[in-house]
């Protein structure tokens, strides 16, 4: 694929552009965070079916071991984060706000908390089938957010051929910095990782995208790149809302478009999370899974602001304690980012592997009646995928579910982009997933 020379940073067309707000964590080195008393590991932690449980109530378990195994093709197993014993499986707080399975540990407090023994290097020249096994048993996801199991992605489909693979390091909602310190602090664990994926689905060029407000990991990529003289091109992107949906990542490097209701790959392209990448060569030169994770605790209603490595199953709580705890005035906690993210009403709900970052907020968004729509087109012009938020709103409104799919709702990814700049205030991104649901509910019953 070649590529034209930018005269700017490139980046997608449409989008906005909310208040970064990175400076309180951007510069702060991630920190282990100690362990706790407790974790509770839900069974579903990732797209796809929920791993099931292969422990039980009183059996004791060593730190990495598999707790759960993947319950089809698409899930992917669960580990111990740490040593102890399984107290429970059953229902516990999920950030989903309902509750669902989950196994619960108690810690051995006087575990030296090592890794079991079990947890050994990859052999090295692996089979590829064999390599997506292994990483499926480790339970790698997505760690952008949308924690898609990552084996699957590695296998490419008969048919299909992934020649380019691309990193997203954009990390573009507010707030969050643990994509930034990772590449800052692991940029050879990161090219490392896209090394891998590039061999296992035998990609002859890569791709890494970053926001151009954060140049110290760029040049940390970049210098990792040129010291093995890799072909790999690390961006530097314009700073915009929603840069790191990899479909604007991709329209922004390659110029090109994924086909609605297509995927990356019918571009011939693979996308994973820089994250992802390093956890890959964590399982590859360690044989560590999944059982920690890198997230941002952040916003005004939390005393220490940091960038913390946290072991899956610790509690929001738990973790906002290390931090010093919230401010009394504190009104909303988010995990995720202020664009995406979502309020929690329960504490007592776990990291998963899936949890970017964690917004305490002393200012919820506040209630703004809505107005009527004045068709000022400022929803149209945010839109990245140059849908017409307004028109789908309505429609979901009036229930008028065959013409959603016309104005193309399911494409729709939900990046509030365009809620946030409409001056009546109309809920609309709330307002498109019910539409969407409905499509689906449509669909599901016409199947049955
Ligand atoms: S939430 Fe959907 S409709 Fe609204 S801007 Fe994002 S992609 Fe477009
Ligand atoms: S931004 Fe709001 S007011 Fe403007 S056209 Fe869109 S829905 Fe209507």
């Amino acid at each position: 694929m070649k590529l034209l020379p930018f005269l700017r940073p490139p980046t997608f067309r449409h989008g906005v552009h909310p208040d970064e707000q990175k400076a309180a964590t951007a510069g702060l080195p991630i920190e282990r965070m100690p362990f706790v008393e407790e974790y509770v590991m839900p069974l579903a932690q990732h797209i796809g079916a929920p791993a099931r449980a292969i422990v039980e109530p009183g059996q004791r378990v060593e730190r990495g071991e598999m707790i759960a195994e993947p319950g089809g093709f698409v899930s992917t197993a669960h580990h111990a984060p740490a040593t102890g014993t399984v107290r429970a499986i059953d229902l516990r707080p999920h950030p989903s706000g309902r509750l669902q399975p989950a196994i619960v540990i108690g810690a051995d407090p006087f575990s030296s908390q090592r890794l079991s023994a079990d947890a050994q290097p990859l052999p090295k020249g692996l089979p590829g089938p064999e390599l997506v096994r292994r990483i499926q048993d480790a339970g790698l996801v997505g760690l952008g957010g949308a924690a898609f199991p990552s084996h699957v992605k590695l296998q490419v489909p008969e048919g299909k051929k992934a020649r380019f693979v691309m990193l997203n390091g954009c990390e573009c909602e507010p707030y969050l910095t643990c994509d930034h310190r990772i590449m800052l602090e692991r940029p050879r664990a990161v090219i490392g990782g896209l090394r891998l994926i590039m061999e296992q689905v035998g990609a002859e060029r890569g791709y890494v995208g970053v926001e151009n407000n954060k140049a110290d990991a760029i040049e940390a990529l970049r210098q990792a790149v040129g010291r093995e003289g890799l072909p790999i091109e690390v961006f530097a992107l314009q700073v915009k809302y929603p840069q790191g949906a990899e479909k604007m990542m991709i329209d922004a490097i390659l110029r090109q478009e994924v086909p609605s209701g297509g995927l990356p790959l019918d571009l011939e392209l693979l996308v994973n999370n820089v994250g992802t990448a390093a956890a890959m060569v964590d399982l590859v030169e360690t044989g560590q899974p999944l059982i920690e994770r890198v997230l941002t605790v952040s916003g005004d209603g939390v005393r220490r602001p940091a960038n913390l490595l946290v072991p899956l199953g610790t509690s929001i709580e738990a973790v906002l304690d290390y931090c010093g705890g919230m401010l009394p005035e504190t009104r909303q906690v988010l995990l995720g980012g202020p664009m995406m993210g979502m309020a929690q009403k329960n504490l007592d709900a776990p990291i998963v592997k899936g949890t970017g970052g964690i917004l305490a907020s002393l200012r919820p968004a506040p209630f703004i009646e809505e107005e009527p729509c004045i068709r000022c087109a400022r929803c149209l012009e945010a839109c990245p995928l140059y849908l017409n938020p307004a028109r789908i709103a309505l429609l979901a409104r009036e229930e008028r579910v065959p013409e959603l799919s016309t104005y193309h709702a399911m494409d729709c990814f939900e990046c509030a982009a365009c809620s946030f700049v409409c001056p009546s205030h109309i809920p609309l991104v709330q307002l498109i997933r019910m539409g969407k649901a409905m499509v689906r509910q449509a669909a599901e019953a016409e199947a049955s």
